[in-house]
Order: C-alpha cells, then structure tokens, then sequence
C-alpha cells in the first residue's frame, strides 16, 4: 500500500529543510533525499539582519565579521563592511531536522526520486525506495531538478562550480568573498569563510557557461591552497582527527549554483523553491539570505492554498513571494551572466569601481537590497564615463530598463 501525506518535499537541502520545518507544524509531511546523509557540503554566509526573518536560527550561526575581502590577482582589493554571519553547516542541518522530525515529519534518506504521475486528488511521487502519494509535492531538488529540466521550464545561462574543502586555518582571516589569485583568461575564485575554532570553509568558484566544459577547478584548489600565501594559514585537516571517517571526503564542501531564469513558478500539485526555484540569479554569496527572508511567508500561503484545497498551478503561483524586486533581479542575472565570459583583468576592474563607490552600495549590489531611488546609479555611470569602465553599465541599464 502507499504511504499518504499531506506534503512530500524532494530534497533535504537548506531550502526543503526550512519549508519542512514551518509545514510539518500542521501537515504531515515527507522528505525525500538521495543522499545516505543529509548534505553538508554547502555553507552560508548571509547578512546578520537575515536572521531577524529566523532569530531561532541564531544557535546555528558560528560567528560574526565586520568585513568581507574581494582581492584581484594584482593585489588591488576591496574591503566591504557590514555584518555578517557565518553559518555552522553540520548544526544547521541538524537544528532543522530535529525540528521536521520533532513536528511528526519523516525524513526518508537514501531515496531518490525518479518520476511521478497524477492520480485523482493526489501526485504520486516514485522513488528509488517506494511509491508516495502526496496533495503536494514541494521541489527543493537544486541546480539538478529533474522536474524543472525535463519539463524544460528553466533557462540555464551558466554555472557557478564550487570546490573544496572544510580546512585548518592558523591565523585569523576576515571572510575572503572572491580572491582571484592567479591571472587567467577564464579566472577562478578562492572563497575563505573563517570558522571559530580554526577552521575555514574553503573553495575554489569557477564560473562555466556549461557543465560540459572542462574544468580545472581541482587543480586550482589544490595550486591555491598549497602554493600561494594562503599554504601558510590553511592547511588540510589531519587523518585521524574525525574517527572511522574519510577525512577528505567527509570534509568536502561544494556544488554547483545556477544562473538562469525559472519559467514557471509551478505546476499542478508541483511547487518550486531554493536553488531549483533559481531564488536568486546565482550568486553563491545570496540565496540563503532570499530564503531566509521569505520561507516564513511561502509556507503560510502553502498552508493556505492546502486549507482550501486549491493546488492547481494558477493557485500555487502567487505562494512564490518576490525574492527580489525586478530592479535587483534583473541586475544581478545580468552581472552574473556577463562574470561568465570575465577575465582576470575584467575582476580587477570590478574591484576599481566598487573603491570608487560608496561601502553600503556596494553591500547593497552584492545582496541584492539596491533601491532605485537612492541614484548610486548616476555615480557609478559617471565614474564609468571618466575611466572607460563599463563592467556594470549593462547591468545597471538592464536593471532600470526592468523599472520602466
Ligand atoms: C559550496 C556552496 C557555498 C555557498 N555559499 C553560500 C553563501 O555563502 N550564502 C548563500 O546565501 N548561499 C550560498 N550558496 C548557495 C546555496 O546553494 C544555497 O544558499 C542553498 O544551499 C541552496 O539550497 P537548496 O536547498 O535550494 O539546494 P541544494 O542545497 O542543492 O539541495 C538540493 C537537495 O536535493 C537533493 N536531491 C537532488 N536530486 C535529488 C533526487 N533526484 N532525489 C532526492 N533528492 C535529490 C540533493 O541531494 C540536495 O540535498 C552556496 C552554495 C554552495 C554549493
């Protein structure tokens, strides 16, 4: 016989962990994860003012920093102030789960989902354990959905790859957001976000149109981490210290992060949140901090439509709260989507214009909070006209054209 619930979300990510947690309050719900373990290779930093959207959440976060650092391969860099949080992925994961499993929910691990099918008043979800029926089914499956891309509702322009590692780190680092240490046509990232007790997640983001590309992110991992200034302050966690556990692997952090644009907020008896929802136009320094200020208020219009039994995809539609007003979004895809096709030389004159801007613009552009009326706009086209700078004119005119 088939297991019934309410709600069965697909994928134990960041994004299908909040959901779960607000839902199974007053439905029973399932999740459902491919992996043996719920993942924790990837990690967050947001803006502390995110978690005024989940101050119970304040347990998780390991620290707070005052400045992140973008440094170019010539040095140039520049130091952007704020506050902000630095979550503790393993506690995290763990705090929601036991949330879901505290509220009824089960957490089907090892499961993969493989397809689906209506049935009258229920989707029936298969999966490599079992066949599931749900009213709703919820995708937080990432870049990778299979919903999303066989119903080829999603235009992908790029991808953001991020490789490495949770390492020892013996000196005090501030958050290092994008270091573009080498000189390449095709640059790749180091990030380094410290965590107390002398570790640091640390990875290597590579910007790729497509997955098929080649990439050497490894061998730039390595390089970066064993032959720069940075050999000296991260080290590799020795064997031995986490018992019975493949160091390398169990301290592996990365992933891939999206740069598109989803077509369709929703399908009948299917909603989409997280990375598969592309909640953020890419960005691996953003998305959590969209998730976090709206999965409070996606959850009660969930709720909602459920109570009413609405759960069409023109009743589902209006659950997808704006993450981001058009102004932001359209910015951001098109930043990110011209990063894609940057040089080395290109990163450092990114690096120029945000010294020439003001600190809280810039804080402003990378989180996605830019308002229109605040003009930063004119000061940045005048600074482009005078140094015949035009990385972010495309961007900035994007994002206006979006106002109007
Ligand atoms: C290394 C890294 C660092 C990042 N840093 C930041 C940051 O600092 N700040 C920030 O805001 N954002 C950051 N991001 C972006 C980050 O991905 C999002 O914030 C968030 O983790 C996305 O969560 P998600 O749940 O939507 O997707 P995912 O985390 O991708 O979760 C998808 C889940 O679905 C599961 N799944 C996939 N297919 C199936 C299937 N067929 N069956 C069952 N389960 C399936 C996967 O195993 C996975 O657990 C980072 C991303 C990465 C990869």
């Amino acid at each position: 016989m088939q297991k019934s619930f309410d709600v069965v979300i697909l994928g134990a990510g960041i994004s299908g962990l909040l959901l779960a947690s607000e839902l199974s309050k007053n439905n029973s719900v399932l999740v459902i994860e491919q992996r043996v373990e719920i993942p924790t290779s990837s990690y967050w930093l947001t803006p502390s003012s995110s978690l005024k959207f989940a101050p119970h959440l304040r347990q998780c976060i390991d620290g707070f920093h005052e400045n992140m650092e973008f440094i170019a391969f010539d040095d140039s860099e520049f130091s952007l102030k704020g506050e902000y949080a630095v979550w503790n992925t393993e506690k995290t994961v763990k705090v929601l789960s036991d949330v879901v499993k505290n509220n009824g929910g089960v957490i089907s691990l090892d499961d993969s989902f493989f397809s689906l099918k209506y049935t009258t008043n229920r989707i029936c979800i298969k999966t490599s354990q079992a066949d599931y029926l749900a009213r709703l089914s919820i995708d937080c499956m990432g870049y990778s959905s299979p919903i999303v891309h066989a119903k080829g509702i999603v235009k992908i322009y790029g991808y953001y790859i991020l490789h490495g590692m949770l390492m020892e780190m013996s000196k005090v680092l501030n958050p290092v957001g994008l270091h573009n240490v080498m000189l390449q046509r095709e640059p790749s990232f180091l990030e380094v976000f410290p965590l107390n007790r002398d570790r640091a997640y640390v990875t290597v983001i590579k910007p790729l149109s497509s997955l098929t590309e080649k990439s050497n992110i490894q061998r730039d991992f390595k390089f970066i981490t064993r032959d720069t200034r940075y050999k000296d302050v991260l080290k590799v966690i020795p064997a031995g210290s986490e018992k019975g556990r493949n160091v390398e692997s169990s301290h592996f952090v990365g992933g891939v992060v999206p740069v598109g644009r989803l077509q369709k907020t929703a399908l009948d008896r299917i909603f989409f949140y997280g990375l598969s929802a592309q909640v953020n136009p890419a960005a691996s320094a953003t998305a959590l901090t969209r998730i976090l200020e709206n999965y409070v208020g996606v959850a009660a219009r969930i709720q909602h439509q459920l109570d009413c039994n609405k759960l069409q995809s023109h009743d589902l539609k209006p659950c997808l709260l704006a993450h981001l007003n058009g102004f932001n979004r359209s910015f951001q895809l098109s930043l990110f989507k011209d990063i894609l096709h940057w040089n080395s030389d290109d990163f450092r004159l990114l690096i120029e214009w945000m010294n020439e801007l003001d600190g809280q613009i810039v804080h402003d552009m990378i989180f996605s909070q830019l308002r229109v009326r605040d003009l930063p706009i004119l000061k940045s086209l005048k600074f482009a006209l005078y140094r015949r700078n035009f990385l972010l004119l495309k961007p900035v005119l994007t994002g206006l054209l979006k106002q109007f």
